[in-house]
This record gives C-alpha cells, structure tokens and sequence, in this order.
C-alpha cells in the first residue's frame, strides 16, 4: 500500500514522520485544506509537533510510536529524508506512505542516488564511491582532485563533507569522517546552483514549480530567487525534463526537489535530490498559488495535482540563527518590526525557541511586481536583519 490509490477527502487525519520545519508548513497546508495532522517526531518542542493536532513523542523506530501514528491517521508522509527505511516499511505494511520506502532509500545515499541519475541518463559530478581502504587507494587523482569527500548518508547543510586537494588530504579526510562510506566528487567550477521541485501521483502526473536560483552561504542555501533570470530558458528546461525523468524512473509519489549546478561552460550537472519539499521552494507558500506544501498534501491523498502558477516573482532569505547574535553573545531578536514594513513581507518562524549559529529558525519571502522590486526590497531586508548583501 504504498501509494493512494483512491482520494482521501478533508476531514481525514494525515501523518507526518518527523517533526521539523518542512512538517510545520506541510501541517499548515493540511489543516487549511480541513484535514487533522498527527506528527511523530521524540522532541517535546519540535515545530510541527507544536502545530500539529496529534504529537506522538516517540523515537522515529518504536513500535509503539508508529503503531499510534498508523491508528490516528489515513495516510503518512515524511519530512526530513533520513528516516529510517525499517520505519516507511513497517507504515507502508498498512497504510498509503508517500514517498514509498524505496525511492526514499535511494535519496538517502549519494552513492545509489547518482547511480540513480546515471540510469536517467542525467550527468552528474564525476565521483568514485570510497567504502573500503583499497577503494580509497585506487582514487584516479588526476580525475577527481581537487575535490570533496561526502559521506555517503546523513549529510546535509554542507555537514559530512570535507574539500580535499590531494591524496594526503583525501586520507587524512576519510580519518576525520570515521571511514564511514562516502563518495569522492570532482569539484567543479560552479557559476549558478538552480534546483527544480516537481510532484507526481500515483497515477503519474508529473507538475513542477519554476526554477529556482539558489545562492548557498557556508554549505547552507542562503538567498532563493524566482524567476530564475539570469539562467538560459533551455537550460531551465532541461533542468525541469531531468527532474521529472528522475522522479517517473523511481515512480515516485510526492514532491521531490532536484538540486543542479550550472558549469561556467553552460553544462547542466545534478547535485542531489530531496524526497520532499525543500529549502528552495519555501518561496511558493507566498509567491505561487498553489505551494510545495499543497502539492504534498495533493499528491499524498491521490487528490488532483494542478500546475502551480507563480503570480509574484520572490526572492527567498533564510534565517538562521546567526541574526539573533549580531552584538555578540547576548542573544537579541532581529528587527522584525522593520522588515515588516516593507511592502510585500512575508515572515515565517518555525517557533523555535533557541537560536543557535547555523540553525533555521526561519524564512523570509518578499514578493513584488517585478524581479527588480522584489530584489531592492529583499536588499533592504537583508541590510536591516544583518544578512550579507547578493
Ligand atoms: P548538502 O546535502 O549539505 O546540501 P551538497 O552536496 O548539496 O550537500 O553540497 C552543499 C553545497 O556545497 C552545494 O550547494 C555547493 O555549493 C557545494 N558543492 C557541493 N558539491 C560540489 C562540487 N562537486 N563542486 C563544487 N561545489 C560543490
Ligand atoms: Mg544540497
């Protein structure tokens, strides 16, 4: 039963494994849509357990835990990708779970993911998986150094990765990361990162929203904006034909997000993918009308997936933790009241008590007529909240 085969009406109760900021806004969705929402996810605080109906405070594996999440609710979807597979598996025994165990299996690991993009026929970095020390010492450096060591799992926010310019470095890196499986990635000369969302149904409709033009700070997305001006119109093509390549070859169910790089030759290469919402498309909930979280909730209950359309071009600003300590230590909330007089604001906090350097605490998304005004606008946000100019 991995996939609705029939239309879950409002009224119904939705799951969500995992409690973060992605199932906070998939919970707000839900909910406008009259759906209940029960999120499992052990953190007595976590965002969407806040906002949810239905908190299941459990570790992501206990029988206990999913067992309730499985009788409060109609069908599951999760929100961060590291869930365990064993959980999606045993929920998928016997109810609908979006995305299935499989394709979430397949995101959760660099080395199947690009194995993945291969069979799609979508380039990507070239790489060589490193599980064993013989692998590590048969690397062809002249192919793939300078590069970056990634762990093969659990990485994200440019966590687990190490840039490596030779093969002492290479080693001393694998030391650092425990020798854990990784894969070793050509690095490449980057001029733009775009990433593309799409939802499919279990009856195959593929939709996407527009492309998105990523600014990353640290390892960590920074700025998104849309419309992607500056990225040629065939390129944003191939791009959004890729994702959906990417997510038919999996017969995925659900919103999934590719993200690519553009070459300074013009070459499109994929990076990674999301079996979920993403960072990048956070902008949607303000600036098209139907969002990424609304396409969640669509394709999760087998309703219709219609093309959402972007009616405002936006530029996205993430809002981490850092803002609340510009005067040192003492830990102090940004000047909301003054990006909220701008016109075309739209804040989001994820309800987060503790502010931490590099956490999300939250998103800001200013929409406006024209790209140029939303841009000016998000320079005025930025310039009052501390965030470094783009
Ligand atoms: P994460 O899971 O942490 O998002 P990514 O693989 O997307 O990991 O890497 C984070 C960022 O690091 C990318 O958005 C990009 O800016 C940079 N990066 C990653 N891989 C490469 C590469 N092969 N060449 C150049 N830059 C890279
Ligand atoms: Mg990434």
């Amino acid at each position: 039963m991995t996939t609705p085969s029939r239309f879950i009406a409002p009224g119904a109760t939705l799951g969500v494994m995992g409690g973060g900021q992605l199932g906070r806004m998939f919970v707000h969705a839900a909910q406008q849509m009259g759906y209940f929402t029960a999120v499992l996810d052990p953190d007595p605080a976590s965002p969407a357990g806040l906002a949810a109906h239905f908190h299941i405070q459990s570790d992501y594996l206990d029988e206990q835990g999913l067992a309730q999440l499985m009788q409060r609710s109609e069908a599951i979807t999760t929100e961060f990708e590291n869930v365990p597979a064993a959980a999606l598996i045993t929920l998928g025994a016997h109810r609908p779970v979006a995305p299935g165990a499989d394709a979430v299996a397949i995101c959760q690991d660099r080395s199947l993911e690009k194995a993945h993009f291969g069979r799609c026929g979508v380039t990507c970095a070239a790489y060589s998986v490193i599980e064993t020390a013989e692998q590590l010492a048969a690397v062809d450096a002249g192919r793939l150094l300078p590069g970056i060591l990634k762990t093969a799992r659990l990485g994200y926010d440019g966590k687990g990765q190490v840039r490596v310019k030779d093969a002492v470095e290479l080693a001393a890196a694998w030391q650092t990361l425990r020798r854990v499986p990784c894969v070793l990635e050509q690095r490449l000369d980057l001029a733009d990162e775009i990433s593309v969302i799409v939802a499919r149904a279990a009856d195959g409709t593929v939709v996407h929203l527009p492309v998105q033009h990523n600014l990353h700070r640290d390892g960590i997305l920074a700025v998104t904006c849309v419309p992607a001006t500056g990225i040629d119109t065939g390129l944003q093509r191939q791009a959004i034909d890729a994702a959906g390549r990417i997510a038919e070859s999996m017969e995925y169910v659900g919103v999934l997000c590719v993200e690519f790089f553009v070459l300074r030759d013009g070459t499109l290469v994929a990076n990674e993918m999301a079996p979920r919402p993403h960072n990048s498309g956070h902008y949607s909930i303000d600036a098209c009308d139907v969002s990424q979280f609304d396409l969640q909730v669509r394709a999760l209950t087998g309703a219709p997936l219609v093309a959402p359309r972007l009616h405002s071009p936006a530029v996205m600003l993430n809002l981490l933790g850092d803002l609340w300590f510009r005067s040192g230590e003492t830990e102090r909330a940004p000047d909301w009241a003054g990006v909220l007089a701008l016109p075309g604001a739209h804040l989001h906090l994820y309800g987060k008590v503790q502010a931490r350097r590099g956490r999300k605490m939250g998103h800001l998304t200013i929409t406006a007529e024209t790209t140029a005004r939303a841009r000016e606008l998000a320079l005025q946000a930025a310039a009052l909240l501390g965030i470094e100019a783009f």
